[in-house]
């Protein structure tokens, strides 16, 4: 523990002592393409050839190149399909593809073609060099091909809807560098490295399709009616005005345009890809942004779009587009190409970047989140971080999926505001609710969110190489994005702003690594950062700092009345960061201290800080302005946390969107009802810190019939991930319509990643239950009136494939101290699902159970429903709400699950059942397509069997029941689970009618064939 004035703060000068590299003795190969390229939009073909002249300008002789064939990952096997299914990515990967087929390699030397041999493994083709590439010579390769295009929605490229956005699509030679031939297979996650050069492209392609692309068209006038030509020349001589250069979306195509092909020439220089789009129908606005130090005056924004969606883009797209490459332009360094697509895609999803054109997935909107501005400005933000400034993005995706992530918060917040730019203030239900947050503060979340679970992997982890994708895009956008925040709290605004423009003069159309920048970011401050950088790109450290205490004694010095003051700040995370505190004192006003890194680097975990304050101390808050990302902010606060109290809107969007500093409580009244009670009204509060760090329950209710006051609380927590990772802790009382009761328990959750199934989960509980009074249930259901206390240890099993998942569960069950009953029961199940074609699933469910001693019977096993003690904890079923009449047709699935006997629904100690459900993909099969109807309600068949018996009675198969039937499902709940979690609290997830119509077993007098009916308002399995 180091004891600290606040004198030494201000006189603490930095050292460095860094190794410096420039990039003087940095070099790149060049590349040089021209391609001929023919797309075939009805067979979906492209046949081209390239001439690629490829100059070694590395100080190393060359024996072998390599070149990439991407389109191959979509073949069935390959290596990116096979890394698929690992992760059951299953629908990533389009079937039945037949890859890239070369048709000639060749090197052309004098004018002459001299065919070489290659072989190809998947996605890369290696071929040996006749003789050896010194430095500074060139070589030229001829290749010719032909591919498939891959189908959409798929990955970053692909067609749908007679929509092409193509990209990865020509065999491009591998980037050799200081590390030598970068083969990394293309398997999916990992995204490109490339080297830059001139691109000569020349598309044929029929008469009636527009193409946008990389770089600049060479012959407008061929290919573009007169209209477009002189509308884009208004719009440059109009900078900032959005035009409407055309509208395709109903123009009539003629059989002719459709064979007729014509040539689109391009050029591009100084890219690292070309990429194309191509498509019959778009909409078409452009935007000019004047620039007198661009090189060619300017850049056109275009924006180009469907009929389906032009709701959306028509006015927004191209002004976002405007925004981004202006606003990035001004504060990262001038964009450097002529025009700047931004394209609305079937074929792609979300949102992909190439140079000078990006894909933005049809579907994305505006509301409620900023969808469609967040993902065009991230796409034109790519444009910097990787087009420009080329990282290797298959090893170091945050060097531009986090760069741009960062630049993309700033530009959110130049266009929206610092605060709430987030959700679409225009949305009656956003406003209406209060709901608020920004991007920024998301960042952080995401992040945090992640952290809290001990999965995070280093940033700097090779993109391909993650265990699952959840962490990795959350180190790659979010936390990236976050960690820049903190480098700019570190250096101070204006050096990391110097820093930003310097990395962007020295490393544009270059390849830095992270070391590049680490280093230019120490020379830039002159302060040693490797601390920095270490600890937030190459480990997990978490950042948690607290204030312990606040001690201040009143002084007399030089005449005047003063409070020395200690502040004791405790670190509980291994990350170190420079801390600003803030100080409110009883005459209101607020002092800051700032606290160097410095105080940390020796390891330590506490310091007292001595601090002359003119008035008394009232509270404090490290970290005010929330920049450092800290895991923990309810100890950043003395002497208490923050608390945000809300009106619970119960939109499960809120639960996105909790605050990041505060614990939050939301309250609203609630309203209940049942028969006994007669209606309840009441208050319903719900605490939680981080959504699960800390969450507490509280509601409690009035019945204005029975004058009785019902409450429940429960207090949950997660154990830190330190100690052990995936462990809740839960405690819970309650006295609830004739009973009370209360427990403790800890589950844990056994996982090697968060995500990717096998889960398994164990579960502890200790309980107490009693029932005293009967009145509010039918007498089926009702309690033994005596005090039942149990322990429950349980496992549970999850699993799933691409044709099926299982859900498997064992638990023993035992009464325990002060139980005036004596049992002890053991009991399991199976379900297991599996898809089949044309939408239908079936499943199956295997249940028994084996129970010895006193059994109360609220813990019996019932044949036709759950037990009394699984439908007191769902609501709907919990008391009697509903007539006699129709709560006789109630049915809680559970038990053995033989709906076609709720009317004799007896019940044993020992239970065994099979459950069989075909599962209809719409009412009737044949009446899918209806309107309405089709799509609210699904039909499923049913056959159940089982028996219950008594431990005075033998097992056997003998007098096993059984019946079979069929139900209806509504799927309307479904749709509401967006909007509210209303009803999914209460356990109404669907409205279920099943006809168990024949039974083995009729109740005296019934026929077995007969149209009986259960109701239930949850899932059956
Ligand atoms: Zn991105």
């Amino acid at each position: 523990m180091k004891r600290l004035t606040i004198s030494i703060f201000l006189i603490l000068t930095f050292t460095t002592s860094c190794l410096i590299s420039k990039p003087e003795n940095y070099w790149q190969q060049h590349v040089n393409y021209k391609i001929k390229a023919r797309l075939d939009p009805d067979k979906n073909l492209i046949t081209g050839s390239e001439i690629l002249t490829y100059t070694n300008n590395s100080p190393n002789e060359i024996d072998r190149v390599y070149f990439r064939l991407y389109w191959n990952i979509f073949k069935q096997n390959s290596h990116g399909w096979k890394y698929a299914e690992r992760r059951k990515m299953y629908a990533r990967l389009a079937r039945k593809y037949k890859g890239v087929e070369i048709k000639n390699f060749s090197i052309i030397s004098n004018s002459k073609e001299i065919p070489i041999e290659y072989k190809i493994d998947d996605t890369i083709l290696e071929a040996s060099l006749p003789q050896r590439l010194k430095s500074g010579e060139k070589i030229t390769f001829k290749i010719e091909w032909e591919e498939e295009v891959p189908p959409g929605p798929g990955m970053r490229t692909g067609v749908s809807n007679r929509c092409f956005d193509i990209a990865q699509w020509y065999p491009q030679i591998a980037v050799y560098d200081k590390y030598g031939w970068h083969t990394d297979q293309y398997i999916g996650t990992g995204e490109f490295h490339n080297d830059f050069g001139d691109f000569e492209v020349e598309l044929e392609i029929p008469k009636s399709f527009i193409v946008a692309y990389s770089g600049e068209l060479l012959n407008p006038d061929e290919v573009l009616p007169d209209s477009v030509i002189q509308n884009l020349e208004k719009a440059r001589n109009n900078p900032e005005k959005v035009y409407r250069i055309a509208d395709f979306s109903n123009r009539e195509i003629t059989d002719e345009d459709k064979t007729n092909y014509i040539t689109w020439k391009f050029v591009a220089k100084n890219v690292r890809d070309f990429a194309f789009s191509a498509y019959e129908r778009y909409i078409w606005d452009a935007v000019f942004w004047k620039n007198e130090e661009h090189p060619y005056g300017g850049v056109m924004i275009h924006s180009l779009y469907f009929k389906d969606n032009a709701k959306h883009w028509k006015d927004s797209s191209a002004v976002f587009g405007l925004h981004a490459i202006k606003f990035f332009s001004e504060n990262f360094g001038l964009y450097l190409y002529p025009n700047a697509f931004v394209m609305s895609s079937y074929a792609v999803g979300g949102g992909m970047e190439y140079p000078g054109i990006v894909f933005i997935g049809y579907n994305i909107t505006n509301s409620p989140y900023r969808g469609l501005f967040g993902v065009i400005v991230h796409e034109l933000g790519h444009q910097w971080y990787p087009m420009m400034i080329s990282n290797n993005e298959t090893e170091f995706a945050f060097m531009d999926e986090g760069f741009n992530t960062f630049i993309t918060t700033l530009a959110f917040e130049a266009y929206y505001g610092r605060k709430n730019n987030l959700l679409d203030p225009t949305k009656w239900y956003i406003r209406s609710s209060g709901l608020s947050t920004d991007e920024r503060e998301n960042n952080q979340r995401q992040y945090l969110m992640l952290a809290i679970t001990g999965y995070e992997e280093p940033i700097a982890t090779h993109a391909d190489h993650w265990l699952e994708n959840y962490p990795a895009t959350t180190a790659f956008y979010p936390k990236t994005a976050t960690v820049m925040f903190m480098l700019q709290y570190v250096l101070g605004d204006s050096t990391f702003s110097k820093l930003m423009k310097e990395y962007y003069e020295r490393w544009k159309f270059k390849h830095p690594y992270p070391e590049d920048f680490y280093n230019l970011a120490m020379e830039i401050s002159g302060k040693d950062l490797r601390w920095f950088f270490d600890q937030w790109f190459h480990r997990t450290y978490i950042c948690d700092y607290g204030i312990k205490s606040i001690r201040s004694k009143k002084i007399q010095k030089d005449g005047k009345e003063i409070y020395k003051t200690t502040i004791k700040i405790i670190r509980k995370g291994r990350a170190v960061m420079p801390l600003d505190i803030a100080i409110k004192m009883e005459n209101g006003e607020i002092t800051s201290v700032n606290l160097p890194v410095d105080i940390w680097l020796n390891d330590e975990w506490e310091n007292e800080i001595d601090i002359e304050l003119p008035s008394k101390p009232t509270s404090a808050e490290i970290n005010p302005d929330l920049r450092i990302a800290d895991i923990n902010r309810l100890n950043n606060t003395y002497p208490f946390p923050k608390v945000k109290i809300s009106i619970d809107n119960t939109i499960p969007l809120s639960q996105f969107i909790a605050p990041i500093d505060a614990y939050s409580l939301k309250l609203r009244p609630s309203i209940w009802y049942n028969i006994t009670d007669g209606f309840k009204f009441g208050l319903k509060l719900n605490g939680s810190y981080l959504d699960d760090v800390i969450s507490h329950k509280f509601w409690a209710l009035y019945g204005t019939r029975s004058n009785e006051i019902d409450f429940y609380f429960s207090d949950s927590r997660r154990i830190p991930f330190e100690i052990s990772k995936n462990t809740f802790t839960e405690i819970e009382i309650f006295k609830i319509e004739g009973r009370y009761g209360g427990g403790f328990g800890f589950r844990k959750r056994f996982r090697k990643t968060l995500t990717i199934p096998p889960f398994h989960d164990l579960n502890l509980k200790v309980q107490l239950l009693k029932s005293t009074d009967g009145k509010y249930l039918d007498q089926i259901y009702k309690w033994d009136e005596k005090r039942l206390t149990r322990i429950i240890a349980g496992y549970t099993y999850f699993n799933y494939g691409e044709k099926w998942r299982v859900n498997f569960s064992l638990f023993f069950e035992s009464s325990t101290v002060l139980s005036e009953f004596n049992y002890s029961k053991v009991y399991s199940e199976i379900i297991q699902t599996f898809r089949l074609p044309f939408g239908y699933s079936f499943s199956v469910r295997l249940f028994g159970g084996y129970g010895n001693g006193t059994i109360p019977q609220q813990a019996k096993f019932f044949i036709a429903t759950s037990s009394p003690i699984d439908q007191f904890y769902r609501p709907l079923y919990r008391s009697k709400i509903f007539p006699a009449d129709l709560r006789k047709h109630i049915e809680p699935f559970g038990g053995a699950g033989l709906r076609g006997y709720i009317d004799q629904n007896v019940s044993g100690d020992r239970i065994y059942s099979v459950n069989f459900e075909l599962n209809l993909p719409s009412l009737l099969p044949l009446f899918g397509n209806l309107p309405i109807i089709g799509n609210l309600f699904k039909t499923t068949l049913f056959f159940d069997a089982g028996k219950t018996w008594d431990q005075n009675q033998r097992a056997s198969l003998k007098g096993i029941k059984y019946d079979l039937g069929f139900g209806v499902r509504s799927t309307i709940f479904e749709q509401f689970s967006s909007m509210t979690n209303l009803f999914s609290e209460i356990g109404l997830n669907m409205i279920r009618v099943d006809f168990p119509v024949y039974v083995s077993h009729p109740i005296n007098g019934e026929k077995k064939l007969k149209l009986r009916w259960v109701l239930g308002f949850d899932k059956t399995f």
